[in-house]
């Protein structure tokens, strides 16, 4: 290498590449992806929604603190706008209703929604289905690749490397270097950021310590016609559609490109890898899809899983690992890692560099301490 490392990043997904680009400001930053594109993995794969509802208090905190940059992203981040704006709807069967007054009284931003109202919005909904629902009307599509692609615009014009098709495959720290070699090259840094999503637990046993425990989790979307009958006289307009999620999250849809994404929601544990759709997460999709909307699905257009990646208590993990020297930990995005991806990039670079955080994401530092590693080993100790 040419110019002397300060951070490596393992891993150019959204969380690798945004912080990338946050560090690079102060920094000399390589980042790395086994991949021939960045964001192959779960990054590409998402529904790319925003929804300052979903997730837990942390989650939703730092979600609130990313929505100003999608918003209104720093000039010349984009050409394009990074979030449309769509409502979220949780529906309720009868049997659901604790679960939805739970939901109102923990989401203050969540306004109830009747039945009626439901269906102006959603006329496929089913009467007999769904009695009630809450609507979160700061949500949107998220344009992932522009937002992917607008973080690694900055890196590279603050100096930043990517290099791809670079599959780490040892670690080694050394006189307080770390060293990581891929097939073809051995590259040095002081610091380096485990940014690599499902294989993260993976890159801390290359690095000499134990598992935090991160589970990736596969999660499936199907993408069929809203008019299935080929009768073009009833062509349904679904542009105005909400992202509809059962309230327990056994499934949810919205409309996509003229299509309709349905999830069956499905979280199912397996080892880091290239996921790939189940024939059964699919009937269960269609499945649960048909018993809450009017529609019949008489064929699937397209399929695809991904893996969401959660630390034992589902929150976030971002911190240096007390166990090891100046390694940073940025893992664990589960299913909020596009929507929170500014606010998470901020924590990161605030911790690893110093940098103050501006008003608007200031709130993410109240998060710090329980986002950090520490609180998920026994006991920590430093190499
Ligand atoms: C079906 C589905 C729907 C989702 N919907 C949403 C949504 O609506 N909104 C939302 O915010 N989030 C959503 N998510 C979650 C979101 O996609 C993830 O939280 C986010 O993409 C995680 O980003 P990441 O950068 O951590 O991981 P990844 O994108 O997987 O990036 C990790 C990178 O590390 C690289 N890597 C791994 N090991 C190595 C190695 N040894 N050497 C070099 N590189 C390595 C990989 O190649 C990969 O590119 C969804 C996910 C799925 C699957």
């Amino acid at each position: 290498m040419t110019t002397e490392i300060d951070i490596v990043v393992v891993g150019a997904g959204i969380a690798g590449s945004s912080a990338a680009a946050e560090l690079a400001e102060n920094t000399n930053v390589l980042l790395l992806d086994m991949e021939a594109q960045p964001g192959f993995h779960a990054t590409g794969r998402s529904a790319a929604f925003f929804a300052p509802s979903y997730g837990n208090a942390i989650v939703r905190g730092i979600t609130a603190a990313s929505e100003h940059f999608y918003r209104k992203p720093p000039q010349g981040f984009t050409e394009v706008a990074l979030i449309h704006s769509r409502d979220a709807v949780f529906i309720a069967r009868e049997d659901q209703l604790a679960q939805l007054k739970e939901m109102e009284n923990e989401i203050p931003l969540l306004t109830p929604l009747s039945i009626i109202d439901a269906c102006a919005q959603v006329p496929i909904l089913n009467r007999e289905y769904v009695v009630a629902g809450l609507r979160d009307n700061l949500g949107g599509d998220l344009d992932v690749d522009a937002i992917l692609q607008g973080y690694l615009r900055l890196f590279r014009k603050r100096g930043g490397q990517l290099l791809c098709k670079q599959k780490v495959k040892s670690l080694h720290y050394n006189s307080g270097v770390w060293t990581l070699k891929t097939d073809g090259q051995s590259i040095s840094a002081p610091i380096l950021v485990n940014a690599a999503g499902a294989w993260a637990d993976v890159i801390a046993e290359l690095a000499g310590v134990t598992k935090l425990g991160l589970q990736p989790m596969k999660r499936t979307a199907v993408l069929v016609d809203p008019n299935q009958s080929n009768d073009s006289a009833q062509n349904i307009d679904i542009s105005q559609w909400p992202l509809v999620v059962d309230v327990d999250e056994q499934f949810y849809f919205k409309p996509d490109a003229g299509q309709i994404l349905v999830s069956p929601a499905d979280e199912t544990p397996c080892d880091p890898c290239d996921a790939q759709p189940d024939e059964m997460d699919i009937a269960i999709a269609i499945d649960r899809f048909e018993k809450a909307t009017s529609l019949n699905i008489n064929r699937v257009n397209h399929s695809w899983s991904g893996l969401r990646t959660f630390a034992p208590d589902r929150n976030f993990v971002v911190g240096f690992d007390p166990r090891l020297s100046n390694f940073f930990w940025l893992a664990g995005q589960g299913g909020y890692g596009v929507q929170a991806a500014p606010g998470l990039a901020q924590l990161t670079n605030s911790v690893i560099t110093g940098a103050k955080l501006t008003k608007q994401y200031s709130p993410v530092l109240n998060y710090r301490n329980e986002l950090a590693p520490d609180r998920l080993l026994d006991s920590g100790h430093i190499i």
